[in-house]
């Protein structure tokens, strides 16, 4: 069954029973979405809640029971714009611009229910098997927001109730582990409006993580033969005619800023800094390759009704590398990122891991013997590593064939995560050389390389696939000590002590409760090892090992302990 059918026809299902209980609906689209659809109505006689969808579902179950045909109907521009205005359709007409002068103009007439819409449909209302709606939400009319809010209602849909049961369960799963909600909860980070949409505040126990992930990452970094970078936030505007992100990808970057009469930019990429160091001298096949990384903090323009939460932001931290090599060595380089982008991803937990390869586009720049090459190099790559994927025949940026990694995570769901991108282009224009063995100058191969993508965007991907219990090695608080009674106090602050030496993040629950509120309370915050310690532990200089998902694990010294946790202090 084509699920994309089905969706969008429920759509105009939802749209047409809207239609029936409400008066002077003014309807947008009705997309299909991964899950579902949704439909963007301007509804003046009604704030929709959950409270509505009862009725709102019932009148889409009439209407697949009446079994209405989709008609296909096709009309003149002109017809199409009498019809819309006849109705008062005012969105429609907008969209109908959209669509292009040589492009047949439709419309799907089921019942009365009559929408502007490019199709394909299913032959009739009654094949719908399995709805639901599912949630309400303001969306501004072309995601624009000096345009009208209009009411996104959206629903999900299958070919049978029982897919819907187990999609509906996968969701709640997924809704549990949502990273906005844990990241609240266990007071990981926040965004708030009074800073600005899609600029993320890391609060202590998430920067703690954040921390640990970057030391991890430098660390892997320098055993993997790459050199640490720091480079400015903003550079003239020259440089960014230079490297052409004024020309191409001018809609993503911030207004210029006013320094000494002259305008610089806050930087989208951190690519043309990297270049400028590479460009500060002579280079030499004997220096190749050289690599390059910086954990380097860009900005991009995001229209603020895509952002959502850690992942689409406006500022984030890109886990950047730059790789300058000569042609022999490209293949090595290549089979050496991917080996180490798999080695960064198993230390998180991603078992699964697959790839998408693009290729040559039509319109590109850069040799063809050169495409060729590095598109072997990928592919081989791939190969090499056992990473199954999928090619997308010319699919890749006019600038260079590039691999991209998607990892599946505790619950199924596939992330696209790292890229490794050649650049044909960038050299050419900043005029990169290295002098070879035969004292020539030559043109490097340029490899932008991101393991985890942004430090943000990974962190809202790694809450949601431990659900928030990170693993030993990254949990901000790994030990809580819980006394049992106040006797025990001086004895707990022994054990932090001990176990603060070897660099434990432990803490003490001094409060006076009952051991089964502090237990609660550790649980509560996902932390890994709870220390129970009585007037017996005191006595024979012993803790009560609890841990977070097994529970009681039994008495020990604070050594024994010391010792076991130290195993676990490492990354998968
Ligand atoms: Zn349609
Ligand atoms: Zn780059």
């Amino acid at each position: 069954m084509d699920l994309q059918r089905v969706r969008h026809s429920t759509a105009h299902v939802m749209a047409a029973a809207v239609c029936r209980l409400f008066e002077d609906v003014k309807l947008d689209i009705g997309p299909a979405t991964e899950t579902g659809f949704y439909y963007d109505f301007d509804l003046p006689t009604r704030r929709l809640s959950p409270d509505d969808f009862p009725a709102i579902e019932q009148e889409m179950r009439k209407i697949i029971t009446e079994d209405h045909p989709f008609e296909r109907i096709e009309v003149s521009r002109e017809e199409a714009v009498r019809l819309l205005k006849e109705q008062g359709q005012s969105f429609k007409l907008d969209r109908l611009g959209d669509i292009p002068e040589d492009e047949a103009i439709t419309f799907y007439k089921s019942g009365v229910f009559m929408d502007l819409c490019r199709g394909p449909h299913l032959e009739r209302t009654g094949e719908i098997k399995a709805f639901k709606l599912i949630n309400v939400a303001g969306s501004y009319f072309r995601g624009i927001e000096t345009n009208p809010m209009l009411q996104r209602l959206y629903g999900v849909a299958t070919g049978s109730e029982k897919e819907l049961r187990v999609l509906l369960q996968r969701m709640e799963e997924a809704r549990k582990r949502d990273h906005r909600k844990l990241g609240r909860e266990l007071d990981l980070f926040s965004a708030q409006e009074e800073v600005g949409g899609g600029l993320i505040h890391w609060h202590p126990k998430g920067a703690r993580i954040r921390c640990l992930i970057e030391d991890f990452w430098r660390r892997e970094h320098f055993r993997g033969g790459y050199e640490i970078l720091y480079t400015p936030h903003i550079g003239r505007a020259h440089l960014w005619e230079t490297s052409g992100h004024l020309e191409f990808y001018s809609e993503n970057m911030y207004s210029p800023m006013d320094i000494d009469g002259n305008e610089y930019f806050v930087k989208p990429m951190n690519c043309p800094f990297h270049i400028m160091v590479y460009r500060s001298d002579t280079r030499s096949y004997r220096d190749l390759p050289l690599r390059w990384a910086e954990l380097g903090t860009v900005y991009r323009y995001e229209k603020s009704g895509v952002l959502h939460g850690l992942l689409r932001v406006r500022g984030f931290t890109q886990d950047d590398a730059h790789i300058f090599c000569t042609p022999e060595q490209i293949e090595g380089e290549i089979e050496e990122t991917v080996k180490f982008a798999l080695r960064m991803l198993h230390s998180f937990g991603f078992e699964k891991i697959s790839a998408y390869l693009s290729t040559r586009p039509g319109k590109a720049v850069g040799e063809e013997e050169r495409w060729q090459q590095a598109t072997a190099s990928l592919e081989r790559a791939l190969k090499t590593c056992g990473i199954p994927f999928e090619v997308d025949q010319g699919g890749g940026a006019f600038y260079g064939p590039k691999i991209d990694l998607k990892i599946q995570d505790a619950i199924g769901r596939e992330w696209q995560l790292g890229t490794i991108q050649f650049d044909f282009n960038l050299p050419e224009r900043f005029n990169l050389g290295y002098v070879g063995e035969d004292g020539d100058t030559h043109q490097p191969y340029m490899v932008h390389r991101a393991l985890l993508g942004s430090i943000e965007r990974f962190f809202g991907i790694l809450v949601e696939h431990y659900g928030g219990a990170f693993p030993f090695w990254l949990a901000p608080e790994q030990v809580r000590v819980l006394p049992l009674t106040e006797g025990q106090m001086d004895y707990a602050r022994g054990v932090v002590e001990r176990l603060k030496k070897d660099d434990f993040r432990v803490t003490l629950d001094e409060k006076s409760e009952k051991i089964g509120a502090k237990i609660r309370r550790a649980q509560q915050a996902k932390i890994p090892y709870m220390l129970v310690v009585g007037p017996k532990e005191a006595e024979s200089q012993t803790v009560a090992v609890r841990e977070r998902s097994t529970g009681d694990v039994g008495p020990m010294t604070v050594d024994a302990f010391a010792e076991r946790a130290a195993g676990e202090n490492v990354p998968e």
